[in-house]
């Protein structure tokens, strides 16, 4: 065989990977039904599937030379991947951190994946960027951030917190030498993501200080600044202050405004955590709760959390373009056709991706074909939502929730001071899973086992929270 036709019979073999179009619609139109009938049926499908064997049918298919058509690929995918563990687009997901995944985020995969658009760099996908740094001003602008910062899009909150610390580390341009005497204040609420990042990050030789906690579990900022005193006066150099605009655990927003009043006093970098609660800024009611965020000098928040998008994008702010460049910018050689930094800023140049999913157009597209009206009217009902729930759970014999949420996360115990709390309180989490309509999870505060309501996703109305509360109230009495 020759070369010609060595690369022809290797076409040919390679062929299926372009679909013809019938076969294109054949195998479209069977995930489209599947998608259809699944979101049909979902508000009658449980939250919680505990004890399925999960992934049985998906162990028979090793990754090889065989394959399966689209039916049978759905059936897999039905049985080992749909069914086990919490149904994460259930309105009944009431743990953890919620969000649901709206349909129109799914359309903007779909059509990012098809066009393939290359979103790193300007140059490659000016129309993509430009979304990009569109989707971040509007979030700026949301938060109060004014001209000068930048910001990404990331796989979620994590990455946009590991960005945010890495480039407070760059800007007050951190040694290895420097790090034994620097400090980083932070609640001990603070979410477990920023651990990882500051190891990541090569900081965990820095001095870690906990700020203590006001009886509502926010920062107490006379601490905070007794702390930055005390260490000053020892020589050492404060750096950092890590707070949150809604913790996970308990869902309270550390007091922005006075912690930005410190910190600018002190010159130390105020990094604020708002993946859960930064969104809640698009209700009038959680106004004054979230006054101060524009303090902060980065920023994280979640938009498949608060914005209720499919679960892969994080969003971090830096109000200081510069430091965020600085810190995640690097050129090539074989890159020297797409520096242009002047005309707009690429993606690439402000985090560790080069080429990444073109994830704009899964928060454009729901954005652009809904309006915003909508999310905001649903981020204000899960705030009203949570505060039904702290009345009518305080109403149930038995069960006590001791604060109003700030925002939408709700601790409660039940019979809180029986010596077999603890044992009560986790049958009670049992039996919830087993039942698997709702799903909740617990936590504990202050080393109390503690039962933990979340209210985020779009599609928890009050008809969940009442099944919850009905669950709560036959189940206390057979435990
Ligand atoms: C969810 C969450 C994170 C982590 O974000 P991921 O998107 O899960 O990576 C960080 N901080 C807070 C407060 C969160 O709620």
């Amino acid at each position: 065989m020759n070369i010609e036709q060595k690369i022809k019979q290797l076409e040919k073999a390679g062929s299926s990977l372009e679909p013809d179009a019938e076969k294109r619609s054949e195998d479209t139109n069977k995930v489209l039904d599947h998608c259809y009938r699944y979101l049909d049926k979902l508000s009658d499908e449980n939250a919680f599937h505990g004890d399925d064997t999960p992934s049985k049918k998906l162990l028979e298919e090793p990754i090889g030379e065989s394959f399966m058509n689209m039916d049978d690929i759905l059936s897999v995918y039905e049985e080992s991947v749909e069914g086990p563990g919490i149904n994460a687009a259930s309105g009944g997901h009431l743990g953890y951190i919620p969000g649901g995944g709206v349909y129109h985020s799914a359309l903007g995969d779909y059509l990012a994946a098809v066009t393939n658009k290359y979103a790193g760099v300007y140059f490659g996908a000016p129309g993509a960027v430009k979304m990009e740094n569109m989707l971040i001003d509007w979030v700026a602008d949301l938060i109060g951030y004014e001209e000068g910062f930048a910001g990404n899009l990331t796989s979620g909150g994590s990455i946009a917190n590991l960005i945010g610390i890495v480039t407070a580390r760059e800007a007050y341009d951190l040694k290895g030498k420097d790090l034994e005497n620097t400090v980083i204040y932070a609640s001990p609420q603070m979410h477990h993501c920023l651990n990882k990042a500051i190891r990541i990050a090569g900081l965990k030789e820095c001095k870690f200080r906990n700020i203590e906690l006001d009886q509502r579990h926010r920062i107490d900022t006379e601490n905070l600044e007794n702390l930055i005193e005390q260490d000053k006066k020892k020589g050492l150099n404060p750096w950092l202050v890590i707070a949150s605009a809604g913790t996970t655990d308990v869902g309270t927003v550390d007091p922005m405004d006075k912690i930005g009043k410190v910190t600018e006093k002190h010159k130390l970098w105020f990094h604020l955590d708002a993946a859960y609660g930064g969104f809640f800024k698009l209700c009038d009611e959680a106004k004054d709760i979230l006054k101060g965020m524009e303090r902060s000098d980065s920023i994280v928040v979640d938009p498949h959390k608060g914005l209720f998008l499919a679960y892969g994008i994080g969003a971090v702010i830096v109000k200081n373009k510069e430091y965020l460049h600085k810190a995640h910018s690097y050129t090539a050689d074989y890159m020297q056709d797409a520096l242009n930094n002047d005309v707009e800023l690429s993606p690439a140049d402000l985090s560790p991706e080069l080429t990444k999913h073109f994830r704009a157009l899964r928060m454009w597209l729901p954005l652009k074909s809904l309006g915003i009206k909508p999310f905001k009217a649903c981020v204000e009902e899960k705030l009203w939502l949570a505060r039904y729930f702290y009345k009518e759970i305080n109403k149930i014999e038995g069960y006590v929730a001791d604060t109003e949420p700030d925002l939408s996360v709700v601790i409660f115990h039940y019979k809180p001071n029986d010596p077999n709390s603890e044992e009560l309180n986790k049958k009670i989490v049992k039996k919830i899973h087993e039942d698997g309509r709702i799903f909740i999870s617990s936590t504990r505060i202050g080393g109390k086992y503690s039962l933990r309501v979340a209210i985020l996703s779009f599609r928890t109305h009050k008809r969940e929270v009442d099944i919850l509360l009905g669950m709560l109230k036959d189940y206390a009495k057979e435990v």
